[in-house]
């Protein structure tokens, strides 16, 4: 794994760029946020920390002690951030976000290396999105590197006493928001919003410090319930690609129905044909051996905007690219990079002819998660194997907890 460290990632994206193409960026324009304008004010009576394992913890819904706000108006622009108390915020009942979905939002993790450092991965990435969700849903843009600013300050202010050096492996879990708040009926985009951060606390889990990282174990369960023809989760022109509160609620009622039925995930599937997307909160992968003998490393494409350009789906794309592809030296069998549309009946095809050797979802909340069944309208397909899912999980994994010095991991000063 040194090889990794030395990892040029300017040549890899450029590669990527050339082979499967970038969703467009927004222009970054001069917005006027500034992390530098923050004011910081602590809290007097700081708030109980769950204990790792807790019921409060697995719970997810204990924030940290601060948050940070920053108000946004047509007239004014962006105001002065304010690092502060965590406190429950005051809207018109009328306000957009509570009509129209006027709402955008992040999800990344704060990890406690295994060398007691404090990581975020790739956080650019999330911020870069998030004006990619901003711009769909008609809310303000701003600079990503100033909202990367304020994430690594509220991460320094509360992660130490929320995330302390002993519990090494332990998360937390950073989410930026931004809603619009103008008050009022009519549909029209928002002349009035408001960025926000909060830091929850998160249960405990480092994949590369579990068992399973053991070639020899069996992965635990981990099943995906396919879609059927009445739930569509996104479409060409519409708005999968953005991270927007409008695109999760309407697919809760999926995922409770996979639930009842004893699964994990939904696996979103679109079109007649059935085209496999991505899953419920993570990217889809697929590994099938093709007609010509070739390993491919299948994943669908982002041209037409149907699903989220996940942060550890590129993570994947590109250390796969470097290392795993003919030429590269790893003792697993070559694959080929495929961003391509894959349907239901390709991949039942590759279960029944022997060919279908791993499925995988991707994603911060997920990780790398080997996919042990997929159920697709009652017909079971069950991969072969695990082996690729389980290298790139350790590779990210060990990027993510400090096993591995990279660039990708940002490291917060204390
Ligand atoms: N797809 C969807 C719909 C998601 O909600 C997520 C999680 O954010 C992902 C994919 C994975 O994205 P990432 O790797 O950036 O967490």
């Amino acid at each position: 794994m040194n090889s990794l460290a030395s990892f040029h990632s300017g040549i890899i994206s450029f590669i990527y760029f050339i082979m499967i193409g970038r969703l467009q960026e927004p222009e970054v324009v001069p917005s006027g946020l500034s992390a530098q304008k923050m004011t910081d004010t602590r809290t007097k009576t700081p708030r109980a920390v769950p204990q790792p394992g807790s019921p409060e913890q697995q719970a997810c819904n204990v924030c940290s002690d601060h948050m940070i706000t920053v108000s946004w108006s047509e007239k004014a622009g962006w105001a002065a951030p304010e690092l502060k108390p965590l406190t429950n915020i005051s809207l018109s009942p009328a306000a957009s976000v509570l009509h129209y979905a006027t709402e955008c939002f992040e999800g990344l993790k704060l990890y406690r290396g295994q060398d007691q450092k404090l990581r975020l991965f790739r956080p650019l990435l999330n911020c870069q999105r998030m004006l990619r969700s901003a711009t769909r849903i008609s809310l303000p843009a701003f600079e990503p590197v100033e909202l990367l600013a304020l994430i690594e300050r509220l991460c320094a202010v509360d992660g130490p006493r929320w995330l302390p050096k002993d519990n090494t492996n332990g998360l937390l879990y950073v989410r930026p928001t931004l809603i619009g708040t103008e008050g009022g009926m009519g549909l029209k985009r928002p002349r009035e919003a408001l960025l926000y951060i909060i830091i929850v606390s998160y249960p405990n889990h480092n994949p590369i410090a579990q068992p399973t990282v053991d070639l020899t174990t069996q992965d635990k369960k981990f099943s995906l319930f396919a879609s059927h023809d009445q739930a569509v989760r996104a479409w060409p022109g519409g708005s999968g690609y953005a991270k927007i509160g409008a695109n999760y609620g309407p697919a809760l009622h999926v995922q409770e129905e996979a639930t009842r039925q004893g699964h994990d995930q939904v696996l979103w599937l679109f079109g007649p044909d059935s085209q496999v997307t991505e899953a419920g909160g993570a990217n889809f992968f697929a590994v099938i051996r093709n007609f010509s003998g070739e390993i491919e490393l299948i994943t669908a494409p982002l041209d037409d905007k149907t699903i989220l350009a996940g942060i550890t789906r590129q993570s994947v794309l590109e250390l796969a690219d470097a290392y795993l592809t003919e030429g590269s030296e790893h003792e697993l069998a070559p694959v080929t990079v495929a961003v391509r549309t894959l349907t239901m009946g390709e991949m039942i095809l590759a279960y029944e002819q022997g060919r279908l050797l791993e499925t995988f979802v991707v994603g911060t909340a997920y990780y790398i998660t080997p996919v042990t069944e997929i159920d697709f309208r009652g017909r079971k397909i069950v991969p072969l194997q695990s082996t690729y899912a389980r290298t790139l999980r350790n590779w990210i994994g060990g990027i993510q907890f400090g096993v591995e010095k990279h660039e990708w991991a940002s490291i917060i000063k204390e």
